[in-house]
């Protein structure tokens, strides 16, 4: 993702890492390449300039005519201009890989409470709902979300999103293709919104996502928390705006329609290094919608910054000390 420099070597540095994994069969690994989609000669103009980005960087990014788009992808909908082809990119399942991950940290010697909220976060003392007490070196608040609810006061919003599986339709697409103003919605804006994303999955079942809402926040200033429901609403005009780019997916059989919780920072780089304030506190939160993507790089970082080693590649834009006056800016830029 090339939203900023930042995000590029996070995502780019990340990616590496994904690739040498050895990941399990379940993990559905596909590497399916993503084509963004350029509805019109502007949008198709735009992934030349993002094609020139990619390629300047070592990544491969080809762009396509609307002939090649319709070859490629022969269910989106007649009339796209064009789309721009990232053939390294790859899809998972991530429940398998986050337990694979688990897994091995506790062959490691990682000792795994499950079940139990933490209460409290004070300073270096993790506090259980359940009573127990435990004090460390180092405490890493990873909430996601929900970071703020145990340490106040980090620049995190919630940003709700809603996601639908399909059953079985194996070749029904056969890369993820997500529409251009996707990179408008996902940062550019408060308001709600949605925006085409189709992954293919490893099982031949599709994931449709995605919609983007903030907790509101009253004229009192006060953030009003949106429930953990699916809004039908804002699942239907999700599905509306699917079916406008790939009008075949009328046809498919949802099966599950779930929501899920995005961490969005002001600048839409995530928080990764030690609290400005509090001793003993590091944080890896704030990934918003490329936490999966991004979490390898995330702890590679993390890891190299506690054990005082040079990290990999420069952290300091994510450090949660920055300062995020330059935030207008990025906000405006993405909206154009
Ligand atoms: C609709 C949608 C689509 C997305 N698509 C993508 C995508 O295509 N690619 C991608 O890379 N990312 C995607 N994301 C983003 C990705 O899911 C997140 O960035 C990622 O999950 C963040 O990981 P995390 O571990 O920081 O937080 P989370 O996965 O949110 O984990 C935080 C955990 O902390 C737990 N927790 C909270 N409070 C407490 C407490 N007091 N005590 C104990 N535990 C607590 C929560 O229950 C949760 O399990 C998407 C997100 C959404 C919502």
């Amino acid at each position: 993702m090339d939203d900023s420099e930042a995000q590029f070597a996070l995502t780019s540095y990340s990616q590496r890492l994904w690739d040498e994994l050895e990941l399990p069969a379940e993990a559905d690994r596909l590497r399916c390449g993503t084509l963004w989609l350029a509805a019109d000669e502007e949008e198709l103009a735009a992934t030349r300039a993002k094609a020139g980005f990619y390629r300047a960087r070592g990544v491969e990014a080809n762009v396509l005519d609307a002939a090649n788009l319709r070859e490629a992808e022969p269910n989106l909908r007649h009339g796209l201009a064009g789309a721009l082809l990232i053939p390294s990119d790859s899809v998972v399942y991530p429940p398998v890989v986050a337990k694979w991950l688990l897994d091995q940290g506790i062959a490691r010697g990682a000792a795994v409470r499950l079940h139990t909220r933490v209460a409290r976060l004070e300073g270096r003392r993790v506090r259980f709902a359940d009573g127990l007490s435990i004090e460390a070196p180092i405490v890493i608040n990873a909430l996601g979300a929900w970071a703020n609810s145990l340490t106040p006061g980090l620049p995190i919003r919630r940003r709700k999103g809603h996601l639908v599986i399909t059953d079985r339709y194996p070749g029904f697409c056969r890369h993820q293709v997500i529409e251009l103003g996707y990179l408008k919605n996902a940062h550019g804006s408060d308001e709600d919104s949605v925006s085409f994303n189709f992954q293919p999955r490893g099982s031949g079942q599709m994931l449709l996502g995605s919609s983007r809402q903030f907790d509101p926040v009253g004229i009192d200033g006060v953030v009003r928390e949106l429930d953990s429901g699916v809004d039908d609403a804002m699942a239907s005009r999700m599905i509306r705006r699917a079916l406008e780019y790939m009008p075949g997916i009328g046809a498919l059989k949802g099966i599950r329609t779930w929501t899920g919780f995005r961490a969005a920072t002001p600048d839409s780089l995530p928080l990764i290094g030690e609290h400005p304030a509090i001793e003993g506190l590091w944080l890896a939160s704030g990934h918003e919608g490329l936490g999966i993507t991004t979490s390898l790089g995330t702890a590679e970082l993390l890891a190299d910054m506690i054990a005082g080693k040079q990290t990999k590649i420069p952290a300091e834009a994510y450090s949660p000390a920055r300062n995020f006056d330059h935030v207008h800016d990025v906000v405006s830029r993405n909206e154009k």
